[in-house]
């Protein structure tokens, strides 16, 4: 008879694998949580979370502690093109929502915390190097202080990250990842004129985004293609500041502000899988899919994808069998949930490839300040996706 360590495994201590593995331990089961990390740790990231992502932190309980670290609020995003036009993505004015600039430093430790409290054994320098996963039980091969192991449980919960083992060691990565980008941040200290608002510049060659963060920090991200950042011809550090200084509407509040800290990046960042659920395991956050952070969507969806899994999981744990069958709420769930932001993703994709597009569009969304509004509360994940898909809708906003 197979002998388990815990009843489920988590792999990933970030905002999925912390909050899937509380909601199960809270739903009183035996949770391993492993990371590799030691927290609190840095996480490349621009760290907006989007007032979708700030709602699933009030539901979580733990938007009070959040907002008493010192978190940024933050009304909404301008997009910024290279001619100057731009337009306020205002969730605030008109939908009374608000998102938070929190470092990952201060929040994965928060919500890591939170997962020991509520009884998960977490395990730090944790290195998990392979899975392997079954309707009646799966293992997790893993390296320790040097040391190897392998862990058992009824299921395996792949919340690690954009580049999963898990994903990987199961056979779930979908073949090409798409789009290739690079993404590097740093945070700077007294960036001018940034207040309740972060920015997304959009230039031909990548874009950058501002983050208003706690104790007067703002994080900026600079995102271009993965192939120009691996050919440069300099260092990381100069790729970054070129980039940067390429966006002129941007770069002399940049020149004029202090950069605190060292360039961390990743490249490239999408990653797509097969399936998120199977005999025997689950993927949550960015484990089951990433596309690119230009609408802000990831941790959200982190939070909300554990959300979704939390009850799955620990009604299938209960039933005694993880199978594929028992798990397939959560792929509907996942299908409902993020299914049309997803496309609506896809489609601003699009215009920030293409800044020309993006220079038509603007002058006509600030002149139809209603339907833009819409499309605002939809980029903060407050109004349904399925509103920027209808193609009237599209066509109102965007016609000549
Ligand atoms: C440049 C950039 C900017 C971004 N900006 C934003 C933004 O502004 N807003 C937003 O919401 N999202 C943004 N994102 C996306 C966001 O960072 C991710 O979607 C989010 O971190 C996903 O959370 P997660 O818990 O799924 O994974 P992660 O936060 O990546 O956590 C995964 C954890 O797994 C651990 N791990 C990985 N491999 C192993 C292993 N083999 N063994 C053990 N542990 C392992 C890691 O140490 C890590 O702690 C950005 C991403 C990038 C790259």
């Amino acid at each position: 008879m197979t002998t388990f360590d815990a009843e489920a495994i988590v792999v990933g201590g970030g905002p999925a694998g912390s909050v899937t593995a509380s909601l199960l331990a809270e739903a009183g089961h035996a949770v391993i949580l492993l990371d590799k990390a030691s927290f609190p740790r840095h996480k490349a990231c621009s760290e907006y979370i989007t007032p979708g992502g700030a709602r699933s932190l009030a539901q979580l309980g733990v938007l009070a502690e959040v907002e008493a670290m010192g978190a940024h609020r933050v009304s909404g995003m301008r997009v910024v093109v290279p001619s100057g036009a731009s337009w306020l993505s205002d969730f605030e004015g008109p939908h009374g929502a608000r998102g938070v600039g929190l470092t990952r430093w201060k929040l994965d430790a928060l919500l890591l915390d939170r997962a020991r409290a509520a009884g998960v054994d977490v395990r730090e320098r944790a290195h998990v190097r392979g899975v392997a996963a079954g309707a009646d039980s799966g293992a997790v091969d893993l390296s320790l202080g040097g040391t190897r192991e392998t862990l058992r449980a009824r299921l395996i919960v792949g919340a690690d990250g954009r580049a999963s083992v898990v994903s990987r060691s199961l056979g779930l990565d979908a073949g090409r990842f798409f789009p290739r980008r690079t993404g590097l941040v740093a945070h700077y200290r007294n960036v001018p004129g940034l207040d309740r608002y972060g920015e997304m510049h959009v230039g031909p060659h990548g874009y950058a985004g501002l983050a208003p963060l706690e104790d007067g920090i703002a994080n900026v991200a600079f995102v271009s293609d993965a192939a120009a950042a691996h050919d440069r011809s300099g260092s990381l550090e100069e790729y970054f500041e070129d980039g940067l200084r390429r966006l002129e509407q941007l770069w002399p509040r940049l020149a004029a502000a202090e950069r605190v800290g060292p360039i961390r990046g990743v490249g490239p960042m999408a990653h797509q899988t097969t399936r998120a659920a199977g005999d025997g395991y689950l993927l949550v956050g960015d484990a089951a899919g990433f596309l690119d952070p230009f609408t802000g969507e990831g941790v959200s969806e982190a939070l909300l994808g554990a959300i979704l899994a939390g009850p799955v999981a620990a009604a299938a744990l209960r039933g005694g069998v993880c199978s594929s069958r028992a798990l397939e709420p959560y792929l509907r769930a996942r299908r409902e949930t993020f299914g049309r932001k997803r496309q609506v993703s896809w489609l601003v994709q699009g215009f920030i490839r293409n800044p020309a597009l993006l220079g038509y569009a603007i002058p006509r969304m600030n002149r139809r300040e209603e339907l833009a509004a819409t499309f605002a509360g939809v980029m903060g994940n407050v109004v349904p996706a399925g509103r920027a898909l209808d193609p009237r809708f599209l066509a109102r906003l965007l016609a000549p």
